[in-house]
């Protein structure tokens, strides 16, 4: 007889503040989803609140665990109050046995003793986004008044690891920080001591009309500043360059690869190494064959096809409208939505080297035309060929030890007997037109757990 259905495996990041921040970062398109809801109190009402939590957790019945995720805009804003809520209603509406994990996006600025000690308390998983030392985090990051973030960033941080809460480390690539890598990363691990680091690349793709508007950044200039949407092929300068993202990513994984494979987690690694095994499906959207099971709901109870694209087009519903959070993911347009991301990969694409790896990367930035005059190119495609082509060989010395029932960290073990043969005076094999000894071959001991 067949066992209970597989439960579905989505994820919902929910806004509870929309798009409202206490910040103001040049390149965070999402404040501008604020014209979206004009008038609204931009606070997560409980009836949403508890249909949310609700629907989420029965839609998850029989998984392993289910995420409760809380995204901004700035989710702190809400006061530690309302997380207390969201865990009320966790103990009422969650099965037997079911595992809830909540995880919470943050600038951290607003982090106090009180917030932390709850999130620590109630096994919280905290994100904090950081763009690098200071200087390189200031460029963008900074508050309404224009002023820098970096103090009250790290503030928030060390409340947190005070407490002891699980958190990890959200890192955008963008013109400011994009090419020093290696030192985006040691500075995360090493200053910061950050053992789960994401990657995201800023890529603000515009039309050349917005793009003057676009490069004053997305922050409040009421009635000046128009609804972000995925449109254009132009980029302002704060987005990243593909060559530029393709060398960042090398750095940071030859770094890795040599010190911390085991000891600290890079999602974009873990995800290409899922590919090197045959998992097309696994590890983040962007570079799965088919996507959709990501999507975002705003304060008021709107869901949308994805954190990308809270547009009108994209929105399926509401949750106080009849259909079901489950329908609404179950839903024709959604299918639509996730399939197109294969349905629309062009031929280049698709006779790619590594396309099993990347997949031709997420729609919203595929606005290149490529070689043979076909749209839809990624805008990254450059720098995701480097990177990809670049970590074949030790992603396969990986992927056979996991075959061979072994862990990933001998990855350590080959890079230390090929550096035993390196001269140290060569150039350093990540690209830099630096000597080994001075790049990738300097700081701790390579082969040494950290
Ligand atoms: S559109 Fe992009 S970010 Fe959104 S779910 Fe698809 S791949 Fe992921
Ligand atoms: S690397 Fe470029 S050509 Fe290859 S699949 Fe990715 S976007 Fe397409």
């Amino acid at each position: 007889m067949a066992g209970p259905p597989a439960p579905r495996a989505f994820h919902v990041m929910s806004k509870p503040t929309g798009a409202i921040c206490n910040l103001d970062c040049d390149y965070c398109f999402f404040l501008s989803k604020e014209s979206l809801y004009p008038g609204s109190s931009f606070r997560m009402a409980d009836d949403v609140l508890r249909a949310y939590v609700a629907q989420l957790l029965a839609a998850h019945r029989g998984a392993d665990e289910v995420v409760v995720a809380f995204q901004g805009g700035e989710p702190t804003l809400m006061g530690t109050g309302f997380f207390r809520r969201v865990v009320e209603l966790e103990r009422q509406l969650a099965a037997p046995g079911q595992r809830v994990l909540n995880t919470v996006q943050t600038n951290a600025t607003l982090v106090d003793d009180e917030m932390a000690a709850f999130f620590a308390e109630n096994g919280f998983l905290v994100g904090v986004s950081i763009d690098g030392p200071r200087e390189m985090h200031d460029a963008y990051r900074v508050d309404k008044g224009g002023k820098p973030t970096y103090d009250r960033v790290v503030q928030g941080l060390r409340t947190l690891q005070r407490h002891r809460v699980d958190w990890n480390a959200l890192t955008t690539i963008n013109a400011a920080n994009a090419d020093h890598g290696l030192e985006v990363y040691r500075f995360l691990r090493d200053e910061l001591g950050a053992q789960y680091i994401q990657l995201i690349p800023i890529v603000e793709r515009v039309t050349p009309e917005l793009l003057p508007l676009a490069e004053a950044g997305w922050g409040a200039r009421a009635g000046e500043r128009p609804l972000y949407q995925q449109s254009g092929d132009v980029v302002t300068s704060r987005s990243v360059g593909a060559e530029q993202y393709g060398q960042f990513l090398v750095e940071v994984f030859e770094e890795w690869a040599r010190r911390d494979v085991g000891d600290v987690f890079v999602p974009f690694f873990d995800t290409a190494l899922a590919h090197w095994l045959g998992m097309h499906q696994a590890g983040a959207c962007v570079h799965a064959q088919v996507c959709g099971e990501a999507l975002a709901l705003e304060h008021n109870g709107d869901l949308y096809s994805c954190d990308h694209y809270v547009e009108p087009a994209h929105r399926l519903g509401n949750l106080a409208e009849g259909r079901t959070l489950l329908e609404m993911v179950d839903s024709p347009q959604q299918k639509a939505f996730g399939r197109a991301k294969l349905d629309t990969l062009p031929q280049y694409c698709r006779a790619c080297d590594v396309r099993f790896a990347c997949n031709g990367g997420c729609p919203k930035d595929r606005f290149l035309t490529t070689p043979d005059g076909e749209p839809g190119l990624h805008y990254l495609c450059a720098g995701y060929q480097r990177f990809f082509r670049h970590v074949d060989q030790p992603m396969q010395v990986m992927a056979g030890l996991l075959r061979n029932g072994r862990d990933a960290t001998g990855l350590r073990r080959w890079f230390a007997s090929r550096d035993a043969a390196r001269d140290e005076g060569a150039a350093c094999p990540c690209g830099r037109p630096a000597p080994f000894a001075r790049c990738h071959g300097g700081g701790p001991r390579p082969g040494a757990a950290p």
